[in-house]
């Protein structure tokens, strides 16, 4: 367990405290020690920060007062949404926390325009769910969406379980109003779709985990709602017939590919043994599952059908054993809590060391075979679960610890084994983190696994946006 408890390490003046909250009003600063720890603890529990105050603006120009006011006084700030985020990002150690929970506005939709502008602070299932009111579709769908803010996404470049139909979230923004490092708002909240004007400035603060900037607000693309989906889970003999299926999946629906996710038999076996709800879809075990989803924006036009075409070629061709249609909505959620409920079984059963890695998806098989025998030489008895958005390249590359071995003697082998893995996904021209970000948890590998000219770039923009390092300092790089 690693935790970050820094002593406060920005001197706040004397009164500053006092001065923000003039601006942000009554309930807009929380200095109550109890108060503040679900904005110093994270997900995972792996770190425990500090901070002086939470700041909870309530509009752009707060944000805006706020930030001008610390560039002033050279103080750090770490901009949070929802504090899901798995890497450590909002993590502070010393710094004002200001976090955008009261700015959750929808500002506006255009159904015509298939936009929808935000506040940043906007919870992922509010801004789903009022699209759907709006007949529209929001895509970005992942396991925290009930309480991750759209700001807290693009920093950190969301993937989720739609992204090899629609996108990660960098994919869904059109346009974002940002507060920069000096105070100044940039108004970039932009509709358009084609705008070939120099550089395209959003993408500097997508994933930049809220160190070039505060993103206060978003101009989103919405689409069609789907009126029809086909939800099926199978059983595969290996990864190999996985990543046939997927071909087959692709081709047989004209790419109406919504979902295609890969579920290990020991992620079952696990959620069987720690959450009540999970119900094993079928009778016989498999070494592997495939979670699969067709979606329409048409009802009525058999996409059944095309399942039933889809699931007949691949019993013929041999690349399933078994499977289950969804019949219902309810059907549906439980087939998709499996996916989900697997995650949060890891928890009770010890220590897990978690890895975000992603490889071209050709070479995913040769990733987990390779994978499991180098952490099984570090640490014979450990469990790897590989699991996640298969159709997209990106495994979540778990290693649970032997149930033989105390957790303290498995986490001193991370470093190994995070090594190893690392090196192998380098070799195979993957990613260390495919959607997770960097946070604090990836600094040390981005050092080893980017390349000198990658870093010298990003310290530039870092460098030129945030002269003075008061945004998010610690963090990426
Ligand atoms: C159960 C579970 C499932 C998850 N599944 C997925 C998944 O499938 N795919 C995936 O990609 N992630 C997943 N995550 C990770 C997490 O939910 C995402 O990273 C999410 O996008 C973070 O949003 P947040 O609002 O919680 O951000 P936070 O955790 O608060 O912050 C994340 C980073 O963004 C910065 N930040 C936050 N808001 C702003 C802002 N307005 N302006 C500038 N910087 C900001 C923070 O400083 C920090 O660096 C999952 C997490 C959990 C707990």
């Amino acid at each position: 367990m690693k935790i970050v408890k820094k002593n406060i390490s920005c001197s706040i003046p004397e009164g500053f405290v006092q001065e923000i909250h003039k601006i942000v009003g009554k309930n807009g600063v929380i200095t109550n020690p109890s108060d503040m720890t679900p904005y110093l603890e994270e997900t995972r529990g792996i770190y425990v920060g500090a901070s002086p105050a939470i700041i909870r603006p309530k509009d752009t120009l707060q944000v805006s007062k706020i930030v001008a006011m610390c560039s002033k006084e050279n103080i750090g700030i770490v901009p949070q949404g929802g504090n899901t985020g798995l890497c450590g990002g909002g993590v502070a150690s010393g710094e004002l926390i200001i976090n955008l929970e009261r700015m959750n506005e929808i500002r506006s939709i255009d159904t015509i325009n298939y936009t929808i502008t935000v506040d940043a602070g906007c919870i992922l299932s509010d801004l789903q769910r009022v699209s759907e009111e709006n007949d529209r579709f929001f895509p970005l769908s992942l396991g925290a969406e009930g309480s991750c803010q759209i700001g807290g996404n693009l920093s950190t470049n969301a993937g989720g379980t739609s992204v090899l139909r629609y996108g990660n979230a960098r994919e869904l923004a059109l346009g974002l109003e940002v507060v920069l490092s000096d105070g100044r708002i940039w108004n970039g909240l932009s509709g358009l779709r084609k705008d070939n004007t120099g550089y395209d400035l959003k993408q500097l603060f997508i994933g930049a985990e809220g160190t070039l900037g505060i993103i206060t607000g978003a101009v989103l693309k919405l689409f069609p709602l789907p009126r029809e989906r086909q939800t099926v889970f199978v059983a595969n003999k290996d990864l190999e017939s996985i990543l046939k299926l997927l071909s087959l999946a692709r081709n047989c629906s004209g790419d109406t590919v919504s979902a295609f996710e890969f579920i290990p038999r020991i992620g079952i076996d696990l959620s069987l043994k720690h959450m009540p709800e999970t119900v094993d879809p079928l009778s016989d075990k498999h070494d592997w599952y495939t979670l699969i989803e067709f979606e329409s924006g048409t009802s009525g036009n058999g996409l059944d059908k095309v399942m039933e075409m889809f699931l007949n070629e691949a019993l013929e061709n041999n690349l399933i054993i078994d499977g289950v249609i969804a019949q219902s909505e309810e059907q549906r959620h439980k087939l998709w809590f499996i996916r989900e409920a697997m995650v949060l079984a890891q928890k009770p059963e010890g220590a897990s060391i978690k890895n975000d890695i992603s490889v071209p998806i050709s070479k995913i098989p040769d990733f987990i075979s390779k994978a499991d025998k180098v952490v099984k030489k570090i640490c014979p008895g450990i469990r790897p679960i590989a699991f996640g958005h298969i159709g997209d390249g990106n495994v979540h590359y778990n290693l649970q610890q032997p149930l033989d071995i105390e957790e303290e003697s498995f986490m001193s082998l991370r470093e190994n084994l995070n090594e190893s893995i690392m090196d192998l996904v380098q070799s195979l021209g993957g990613s260390f983190s495919a959607e997770h970000g960097i946070g604090i948890l990836k600094v040390p590998e981005m050092v080893i696994y980017k390349t000198k000219i990658e870093l010298e770039l990003m310290k530039l923009l870092k460098d030129t946006l945030d002269p003075n390092n008061i945004l998010n300092p610690g963090k990426i790089l």
